[in-house]
């Protein structure tokens, strides 16, 4: 389903030129959850927002459920976000003056077929804070208004940077639980890139990044549900 080979980016030119990945290739299967683990400063932001067209990559290519990403005009490129990504973001980026609940309506009428509002209040364990603006809520409330807004759309897609970056442990557990459900539920593939290698447990792929290349392309053949995580 989602297909990179020989991803390649670099920042910066001459001395300050930094190559953060260096031919990435690695199949994730419909379906799937799959962890990135990586050193803070190794490309996983880098890879996502590739993934998710936000960036172009100087060489490679990436295809998502048969559409070559790479191969796209601008215009289909937008398309393909709305249509198919949802993309959590490693701070939020909550619109502050807008409600919980129209932090998440925002997204939803870039889809045919949004997921039911009240179904995913609830279901987020954010009924009771929807009418609340994000500086009056918890951080791990917010984060899952941020998964609320990437999920309205109902997308193939969803893309997750450091989700538990910013959570204690125990809301932490609660993100990946929701994650874990909303993969069970709605058959979407998850894309989570982290730091934390517990999360790794609960992935069906490992990927790790070192160097700018994959030192491990794993498929994990028991993963452990999130419930179960201890680190
Ligand atoms: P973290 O775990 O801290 O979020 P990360 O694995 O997500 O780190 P990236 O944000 O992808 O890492 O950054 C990878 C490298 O690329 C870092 O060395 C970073 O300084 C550099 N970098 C990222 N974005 C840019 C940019 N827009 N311009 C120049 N350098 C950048
Ligand atoms: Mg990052």
């Amino acid at each position: 389903y989602l297909i990179v080979e020989g991803l390649a980016k670099h920042y910066g030119d001459g001395e300050a030129r930094v190559q953060v990945l260096d031919g990435i290739t690695t199949t994730v299967n419909r379906g799937e959850i799959c962890v990135m683990l990586g050193p803070s400063g190794s490309g996983k932001s880098t890879f996502l927002n590739l993934i998710s067209g936000l960036e172009g990559a100087d060489g490679g290519t990436i295809s998502v459920g048969g559409c070559k990403l790479t191969a796209l005009s601008s215009k289909d490129l937008g398309e393909y976000r709305r249509r198919e990504l949802g993309f959590v973001f490693q701070f939020y980026n909550l619109v502050p003056d807008l409600t919980i609940k129209e932090n998440i309506e925002v997204t939803a009428h870039l889809s045919s077929n949004p997921l039911p509002m009240e179904e995913l209040l609830r279901s987020l364990g954010l009924w009771e804070h929807r009418n609340k603006f994000p500086r009056q809520v918890s951080g791990g409330q917010q984060q899952r208004c941020a998964i609320g807004r990437a999920l309205v759309k109902n997308p193939g897609l969803i893309l997750c940077d450091e989700p538990t970056g910013a959570l204690d442990y125990k809301t932490s557990k609660e993100v990946l639980e929701l994650m874990e459900r909303v993969n069970r539920e709605y058959g979407c593939t998850v894309v989570i890139v982290t730091h934390n290698a517990a999360i790794a447990r609960m992935a069906d792929r490992v990927l790790r990044l070192r160097d700018g290349r994959l030192a491990e392309d794993e498929v994990n053949e028991s993963p452990v549900s999130a419930s179960k995580l201890d680190w």
